[in-house]
C-alpha cells in the first residue's frame, strides 16, 4: 500500500523545490497538476488537446477533466509507488472528487503538508528573484544581477512579473483558494505545518520526517 501526501504553499514557499527533493530522494511519484495537463496535452489526447486550449486562451480546467486526469495517474500506479500530490486538490470539489477516485485504491490521504512563510518573507525573497535568460534556472537573494548563470553561464534578469502588486494578488487567490480545502483536511487531522522560512535541508528534513510516519 503505497502513501499519499498533498503538498501546499504559496508562491515563493519553495514548494516546487521541496517536491523535487521528496520525488528525488524518497521516491514518491510526483504528480502536479500543470505537467499532468502538459503531458496530457503533449500526447495529443482528446481531454488534453481540450485542456490546451483552454489554459491558451486564458482559461481555467474544469474540475471535472482534472479529476480525471488525477485519477487516471493514481489508478494506474495501482498502490505500488507512494504518491504526492502538488497543485491538486485546488477547489472543495476537487477534495471530494480525490475522496471519491481514492475509494476502492490502496491510497488515502495521509498527511496535508502546508508550507507556511510570512508574507514579508515571501515579498522578499520573490523580489530578489532572478532568472536566467538562457537556461530558465531560478536564482535567489545571494546571486548578483550582475553574475553569469550557475548552471550555463548565461545571463541572469530580475523577472519582470514579480512586482509586489501582482505577487500581493496571487497570495490572496492562494489563501482564499487554499483556506477551505486546509480547513476540510484539518477537521480530519491531516494537516501538518511545515514552517518554510528555515534552509531547504532542514525543511526537507521535516517533510521526510512527517512522512516516515506512514510507513
Ligand atoms: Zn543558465
Amino acid at each position: 500500500m503505497g502513501r499519499l501526501a498533498i503538498i501546499f504553499g504559496p508562491p515563493g514557499s519553495g514548494k516546487g523545490t521541496q517536491s523535487r527533493l521528496v520525488s528525488d530522494s524518497l521516491d514518491f511519484c510526483h504528480l502536479s497538476t500543470g505537467d499532468m495537463l502538459r503531458e496530457a496535452s503533449n500526447i495529443g489526447s482528446d481531454l488534453g488537446l481540450k485542456a490546451r486550449e483552454l489554459m491558451d486562451s486564458g482559461n481555467l480546467v474544469p474540475d471535472d477533466m482534472v479529476n480525471g486526469i488525477v485519477a487516471a495517474h493514481i489508478h494506474g500506479l495501482d498502490g505500488k509507488k507512494d504518491v504526492l500530490l502538488d497543485g491538486y486538490p485546488r477547489t472543495m470539489e476537487q477534495a471530494y472528487a480525490l475522496d471519491r477516485s481514492l475509494m476502492g485504491t490502496q491510497y488515502n490521504v495521509n498527511v496535508v503538508l502546508s508550507l507556511t512563510v510570512r508574507d514579508s518573507v515571501l515579498k522578499e525573497r520573490i523580489l530578489n528573484r532572478k532568472v536566467c535568460t538562457s537556461c530558465g534556472s531560478i536564482f535567489g537573494v545571494p546571486v548578483s544581477v550582475l553574475e553569469p548563470c550557475g548552471n550555463c553561464g548565461g545571463k541572469l534578469v530580475v523577472r519582470g512579473d514579480d512586482n509586489l502588486e501582482a505577487l500581493s494578488d496571487r497570495l490572496q487567490v492562494y489563501r482564499e483558494r487554499t483556506l477551505p480545502i486546509l480547513n476540510f483536511y484539518s477537521d480530519r487531522g491531516l494537516v501538518v505545518v511545515i514552517d518554510a522560512e528555515r534552509p531547504v535541508p532542514e525543511i526537507f528534513s521535516s517533510i521526510s520526517k512527517e512522512l516516515s510516519k506512514f510507513y
